[in-house]
């Protein structure tokens, strides 16, 4: 892009101080390219009329021609409205005003037609439309409207409007912006891509982004626009891998000796999986090759993977390195320590665990132990990330639940020895394969497919508020026979004081019905102290409790295989892959296990989806596309610190085929010409030059 786009705002005809201010503040629209970004957020198809008896109150808009039959104004005060009943050949329908009541019903005349467009809506069952636009019909008026065949609307605010920056307003700036400078606006691809993906030219694809000309350009507009967002992310990413696998040599893990072997053939309880096997053959591969492993490990909630990381581990042991094993909450990573120490069985390995609360005193000896490489495993939070702690030699750090930590801090643990340690990311739930390939595109990835043998399907069942008493029964059966159960609360920050109400209100009606002696129960949430949690915690893991009743504390990794019900209590509170999470604490016996979402009968569009999709699957990764369509990625954990926030227009969940073609090239392109000095290639170097190119990459390691 020219260099003249990074002129502040200011300066652009038009502006001026206190409006550039608000652009800066509202908008973050600092330079004319941030302005030339700025694309509508939708384009309102004026072109098309419907009948009223067709309008579904679902609709976000629609333009109808009608005669008024009516009109009233009716209320007293802040109830007072006008009304208006519309009608054509097919049906009528309600308008209505609540503000400029006056002033409108003066201006309108019984027996007239109009032509009417606002977004349809429903008052007392009825259909009714709030605030809608009115003009008069005239054989010219209806030109008008078809003249703009597709109308740009932008988002804007309200201190926005009150300096006339609506729709309109920003629409004149960027005119302006067009027709001053657009002849500025220079080609960035290859020819040669252009001409293969038959891509629009860029300056016409800004032109036709803010005033389409019709539904084709418009297309095409974005996805030029597209393309380029989703190519230079792309561009980035692996011109970042090859540079780490020119840079940075990995430790070569030769051997599998002792540790590995023994815990394979004599520990380890039950036969790996063949996706298990097939994962631990390519880490094999990537810790033999003399470059550093950067890997992700995906796998649905039961899949196995702490055993593979294990494994991996025992390698790294094997050839002479230290590891770490990096997990987001205390609690999983206590439990991460224990289900190890299990797994391998005391004095096999020297493993210490290290968290907030490790004292100070136990503190001291541990990192004695790491510097003088005595210690082999260390397992922990992000305590592990501090300076202090130092390791005689690292050669594998594992990070549990990865889309919990920053990129950065992901980088942190890199510095922990000479050579780069060998990275394995395990993600807490699956995400779609577009996240992935954006998020951790510069990662090789691995997946688990596969659950291991026996497992029977969880069964998930949605009850509303009123069948709390078949619930209890239910509790009562699976009790009987032996097995435990969780009951899980919201938690959710802005309003702790009234979920930590919830979850006593829940205790106190738990315990009414499941009473003493018979009945015991344990009580785990935020507000407990560390020891007291983990108390807790470890009766229900001994199964000296029947009943869990929990806080999200126990999302992430919970593993006690007896407890074979889930009851999510406000279920329509949580996102899709929280309840997702939750269910992967079932199931994880031979038992059959369930999953019980209580809601309230009042359930929004999507809380409805949610609910119905946990009832209809349990595969993880269906459920993090539909998660994706729901929330877009800006919601979705981990994004945040990443460069999928500066997309602008291209959409991981909708534009998956788009990417996977960018990808496709990209990568072919670095096969072909690594160094990108091919002179068709060059305009492709010059993107790479380009300090931030409106993205925001150097936080991805
Ligand atoms: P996740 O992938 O969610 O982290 P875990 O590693 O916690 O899953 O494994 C879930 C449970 O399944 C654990 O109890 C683990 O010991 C068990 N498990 C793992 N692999 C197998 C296997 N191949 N066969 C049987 N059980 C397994
Ligand atoms: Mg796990």
């Amino acid at each position: 892009m020219d260099e003249v786009f990074k002129t502040s705002i200011d300066y652009l005809k038009g502006v001026g101080t206190s409006r550039a201010e608000i652009l800066k503040k509202e908008l973050g629209i600092f330079t004319f390219e941030d302005l030339l970004r700025y694309y509508p957020f939708k384009y309102i198809d004026r072109t098309r009329f419907y009948k009223i008896r067709d309008i579904n109150p679902e609709l976000p808009h629609v333009q109808v021609i009608a005669r008024l039959k009516h009109k009233e104004i009716v209320g007293e005060k802040h109830t007072r409205r006008l009304i208006a009943i519309v009608q054509d050949d097919t049906a009528s329908m309600e308008l209505a005003w609540f503000q400029g009541v006056k002033w409108i019903e003066k201006t309108l005349i019984p027996g007239r037609a109009y032509i009417i467009f606002g977004k349809p809506g429903t008052f007392n069952g009825k259909a009714q439309m709030a605030h809608p636009e009115i003009e008069p019909y005239s054989p010219e008026a209806l030109k008008r409207q078809g003249n703009l065949t597709l109308q740009p609307a932008y988002n804007s605010t309200e201190r926005l409007k009150q300096f006339s920056l609506d729709t309109k307003g920003i629409q004149k700036l960027t005119a302006t912006l067009l027709k001053g400078y657009s002849k500025h606006i220079t080609e960035t691809l290859p020819q040669y891509i252009i001409n293969k993906f038959g891509l629009m030219g860029r300056k016409m694809a800004f032109q036709c982004i803010h005033f389409p000309e019709d539904a084709n350009m418009l297309y095409e507009a974005q996805r030029r626009l597209k393309f380029d967002e989703l190519f230079l992310i792309q561009l980035k990413l692996l011109k970042n891998k090859l540079l780490r696998n020119q840079k940075f040599k990995g430790f070569v893990f030769e051997k599998v000796g002792h540790y590995f072997n023994t815990f394979y053939q004599e520990k380890l309880p039950f036969d790996l999986t063949n996706a298990q096997k097939r994962v631990l053959k390519e880490i094999r591969t990537d810790t033999q090759r003399g470059v550093q492993m950067n890997r992700l490990l995906q796998g649905d909630v039961g899949s196995g993977k702490t055993v593979v990381a294990l494994m991996n581990v025992l390698l790294a042991i094997d050839n002479g390195f230290q590891a770490c094993i990096m997990a987001p909450t205390e609690i999983l990573a206590t439990q991460h320590y224990h289900s190890i120490k299990s797994l391998v069985g005391d004095d096999f390995l020297d493993v210490e665990l290290l968290t907030g609360s490790t004292r100070a005193k136990a503190r001291k000896v541990l990192h004695e132990k790491l510097e003088n490489g005595s210690l082999q495993l260390l397992i922990g939070t992000h305590a592990l990330l501090e300076d202090k702690v130092q390791f005689k030699n690292l050669g594998l750090v594992v990070i549990d639940e990865q889309h919990r930590f920053g990129v950065e801090q992901r980088a942190k643990l890199w510095k922990k020895n000479i050579l780069p340690p060998h990275v394995l990311v395990m993600t807490a739930t699956p995400i779609p394969r577009t996240l992935a390939m954006t998020l951790y595109g510069d990662l090789d990835v691995s997946v688990i497919n596969e659950l291991p043998a026996g497992r029977k399907p969880i069964e998930t069942i949605h009850y509303y508020e009123n069948q709390r008493l078949p619930m209890f029964g239910f509790m009562k059966r699976e009790i009987a026979k032996g097995r435990q159960v969780y009951v899980v609360y919201p938690l959710i920050k802005e309003s702790e004081k009234l979920d930590l109400k919830n979850l006593e209100d829940g205790v106190e009606i738990m315990s009414r019905e499941f009473p003493l002696p018979q009945y015991r129960i344990s009580i785990v949430h935020g507000k407990l102290s560390a020891a007291d949690k983990e108390e807790e915690m470890q009766r229900f893991v001994k199964g000296e409790t029947h009943i869990m009743v929990a806080t999200t504390v126990i999302e992430v990794g919970v593993n006690v295989p007896n407890a074979s019900v889930m009851i999510i209590e406000n279920a329509e509170r949580f996102g899709l892959s929280q309840l997702h999470q939750l269910r992967g604490r079932v199931g994880r016996g031979a038992e059959q296990s369930y999953c019980i979402l209580m809601s309230s009968h009042k359930l929004s569009r999507e809380g409805r989806i949610r609910l119905d999709t946990m009832v209809s699957t349990n595969d993880g990764f269906k459920i993090s596309e539909i998660d994706l369509e729901l929330r877009g990625p800006g919601d979705i954990e981990g994004t945040q610190q990443s460069g999928v926030m500066d997309l602008k227009i291209a959409n991981l969940a909708t534009d998956q085929q788009l990417l996977m073609q960018v990808r496709e090239l990209v990568e072919s392109i670095f096969e072909k010409d690594p160094q990108l000095t091919h002179p068709e290639n060059l305009p492709i170097h010059q993107l790479l030059q380009v300090k931030n190119a409106g993205l925001s990459w150097d936080k991805i390691s």
